[in-house]
Formats: structure tokens, sequence, C-alpha cells
């Protein structure tokens, strides 16, 4: 039984207008990247890591990675969606590798415990699995700037990373995937071909770093201990 991550770290992360991919902004003096990686080797449960890295950017990041000591290290280039980075990263698995989680560097505290409930579930039986957190606002939907509807949030929930799955159904479902519109989520992807989707418990501190804000969230976490 041999488990990848796939890491998508390619993105230009425009919305934290940091100037540097958003991967490799420093978090209490490291990247994003370095601090994501080292909590998931030390679940446990990852055995390969394919970091998807922003073009031109390869070499700079297995330097950064190369401390963290991860058995089978694999560094390729992403493209223009995060889904097409994905791919890139997939396609770089392997052969023997049976479960596959894609994490988003971007989510750089998401404590090991998350990684290993994912891989648990797959090993379970599950195709796919998603940690998940209840949604603590009100959400509606809205068309040009007038409300239309207010969604019941005792049904929702935010999805987090890592997702894991299956890997063969992974591959198709990218496979399969329509370039046109990019999903956001390879759940998602798995979904729209009629796989169930298995939910776990996410954690607070696995959120992505998005905006300004959230960064220095994760510097507060971090400084004091909490992450
Ligand atoms: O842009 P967003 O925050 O949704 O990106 C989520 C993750 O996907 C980030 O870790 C980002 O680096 C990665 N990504 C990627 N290739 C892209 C766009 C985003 O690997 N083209």
């Amino acid at each position: 039984m041999t488990c990848a991550l796939v890491v998508p770290a390619a993105g230009r992360g425009e919305r934290l207008g940091a100037g540097v991919p958003k991967a490799l902004v420093p978090v209490a003096g490291e990247p994003l990247l370095v601090h994501a990686l080292r909590r998931a080797l030390a679940s446990g449960v990852v055995d390969v890591v394919v970091v998807v890295a922003p073009a031109g950017e390869q070499q700079h990041v297995r330097t950064l990675l190369s401390p963290l000591g991860a058995a089978d290290l694999r560094v390729v280039a992403g493209g223009a969606e995060r889904q097409d980075s994905v791919r890139c990263g997939l396609a770089a698995l392997p052969e023997g590798v049976d479960v596959v989680l894609v994490h988003d560097a971007a989510r750089c505290l998401t404590p090991p415990s998350v990684f290993r409930s994912v891989v648990a579930a797959v090993r379970g039986g599950a195709v796919a699995v998603v940690p998940v957190l209840p949604v603590s606002d009100t959400v509606k939907r809205v068309r040009a700037g007038r409300v239309v509807a207010t969604v019941d949030r005792r049904e929702l929930v935010a999805v987090q990373t890592p997702q894991g799955f299956s890997c063969a159904p992974l591959r198709a479902a990218h496979r399969a995937a329509d370039s046109a519109a990019p999903a956001t989520d390879d759940a998602g992807m798995l979904e729209a071909l009629g796989h169930e989707v298995l939910t776990v418990a996410g954690d607070d501190t696995a959120f992505k770093v998005t905006r300004p804000v959230d960064l220095v969230l994760a510097e507060a976490l971090l400084s004091g201990g909490r992450a």
C-alpha cells in the first residue's frame, strides 16, 4: 500500500499581493510550502511527495524542501489553473500508488491528524474523502447585487484539504475533466462522475492562506505555539 501526496503550489497568489508565488511567501521565517510539507510528513502516512512548483522555481523548491527528509520527493512545474497543476502532479507519480492525497500548499498549518484521518477513511474503502468544517456565516445567493436566496446553513460545510482518493478514480476524473470550466476542488470532479464523497472532521488551523489577513493569523498561531 503506497500513499502519495500531491501538493499544488504553483499559484501566483495575486489576492495575497506578496509579489512572490504564494507557496513561497514566508510565515514565521519559512515559506508556506515548507510548513505544509513538514506537517504532512509528520503524519507518518505519506510515502511519496510530488510538489507542483511555479514554472522556473523547481530547483529552488527542491533546495527548500530537501532538509525535511522526504524519502521520495519529486518536483514538477505547474499549469495555468490549479486543476492543470494537479494533473501535472499525477503524471509524476510512480507505479504502485494506491492512495493519493491532494493538499494545497496554501493550507500550510493543517495538522498531521487530518492527514491520518483522511488516509484512514480511504483505506477503509472510500473512493474520495474531504475534511470539512461547519459554515459559521449565513450564506446567501446573490445575482446582480441582489439577494435571491438564503441557503440553509445547517446543510453547508466548508471543504478543506488534504482530500484523499483511491488513485485510479482520481486519475480518471482528471482525464474526464473539462478544462474550459476548471474545478477548484478535486473531489468535485469525482462527484461529477457519480462517485460518493465521504467527509471527515477538518480543523480550524487548516484554513487557506488567501488574503493578507490570513498571513497575520498564521503568524500569530505559529508564534503562540498554537499550530
Ligand atoms: O488560488 P488558490 O488559493 O485556490 O490555490 C490553491 C492552491 O493551488 C495553492 O496552493 C496554489 O499554489 C495552487 N495552484 C497551483 N496552480 C495554479 C493555481 C493554484 O498549483 N495554477
